[in-house]
């Protein structure tokens, strides 16, 4: 089922990871972060963990996705990258693909039945 879910937030659409996926699958360059190691590499990085903190600064401690829509949501707050790292490395610390975004608007980002973390949590 293609995404129908899509949010608007500075001019970039939100969509469902499956949408991504798809568009990223027309790459065929970079597999650094294919894997789960390499990926929780990434997030442990203290470069990544400046990179999130001056995101969630920019975007005022608060959901984006939640904002867009006149309310406010501080709750359990993620960095994002609309573009998955696993596809588009060359974006992961671009601010443009970064956003911050309430766990429970995360889930429906990425179209997760059951709230669960994950590794961008950190
Ligand atoms: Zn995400």
């Amino acid at each position: 089922m293609a995404a129908l879910f899509v949010v608007m937030i500075r001019g970039v659409s939100l969509l469902l990871l499956d949408d991504l996926i798809r568009e990223a699958k027309l790459k065929t360059s970079n597999t650094r972060y294919e894997s789960k190691a390499a990926r929780n590499a990434f997030y442990q990085n203290q470069t990544w963990r400046n990179k999130r903190k001056a995101i969630l600064k920019r975007d005022n401690n608060e959901c984006q996705v939640t904002k867009s829509i006149g309310q406010v949501s501080t709750d359990k707050l993620i960095v994002h990258h609309i573009k998955p790292l696993e596809y588009f490395p060359e974006l992961s610390m671009d601010d443009s693909n970064l956003i911050t975004v309430s766990h429970a608007n995360h889930n429906i980002i990425h179209g997760l039945k059951v709230a669960k973390f994950n590794d961008e949590w950190w």
